[in-house]
């Protein structure tokens, strides 16, 4: 590997995505129902993808970095990508590895095209970037007996509702590095990105424990 090689891999190996920018651009937790649903869908894909045991519990949200969406992918890799939202009319839409159900990267319209979030709590990250844990989002989404002792324990800052925070600091900056512009040499090196990925295969709707991520907190 060289210095500046860095990708993303399914659980099995069989899928890889190459990042052609290896800067992590920002990294979360997010405790949101809809995190959770992806996790739990996954989950059932294959024995191995269980949810770490302290997101089942609470007591931390699902581990996510972002890229920018600058990639190459082999043919063999493309053969394995799987496209879907949780609802029709869902924001986000997600990347998940056919051969083991593993959730390689997704995007939201906020990050205009620039950025996907990577779930690394499912994914495997290889890249000699690294940046610490800049906030939690989503806490509203977990029981209030859940929520007090993580907001006394974290040293980073909690946010409760994205959209009734989103002038808070940390979503400001969150807000600047989702949709900073790809770098011109990520550009040239690049062969494609998550859209036109996503636009060469079928985009499936699946919305399975739907109530089983909202279980915690009906
Ligand atoms: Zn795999
Ligand atoms: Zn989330």
């Amino acid at each position: 590997m060289t210095e500046s090689e860095a990708f993303l891999e399914c659980r099995c190996g069989a899928c890889r995505i190459t990042l052609c920018d290896p800067t992590v651009r920002f990294h979360i937790e997010c405790l949101c129902f809809d995190c959770r649903q992806r996790g739990l869908i996954s989950a059932s894909k294959n024995p191995g993808n269980s949810l770490p045991d302290a997101v089942a519990n609470f007591e931390r949200g699902v581990d996510l970095v972002y890229f920018a969406n600058a990639l190459t992918v082999d043919e063999a890799s493309r053969e394995l990508l799987e496209f879907s939202k949780l609802r029709a009319d869902a924001f986000n839409t997600t990347m998940m590895s056919t051969c083991c159900g593993t959730l390689l990267c997704g995007t939201h319209p906020l990050y205009e095209g620039t950025t996907i979030s990577v779930n690394t709590d499912s994914c495997l990250v290889t890249t000699s970037s690294n940046m610490s844990l800049q906030v939690v989002v989503f806490a509203c989404d977990i029981p209030d007996e859940h929520a007090a002792p993580l907001v006394r324990r974290s040293t980073v800052p909690v946010i409760f509702s994205f959209s009734e925070e989103f002038e808070s600091p940390a979503i400001k900056e969150f807000m600047s590095a989702v949709t900073a512009p790809v770098s011109a040499s990520a550009s040239a090196t690049a062969t494609t990105n998550f859209e036109k990925l996503c636009a060469a295969k079928p985009l499936t709707i699946d919305n399975a424990y739907f109530i089983e991520s909202r279980a915690g907190k009906p």
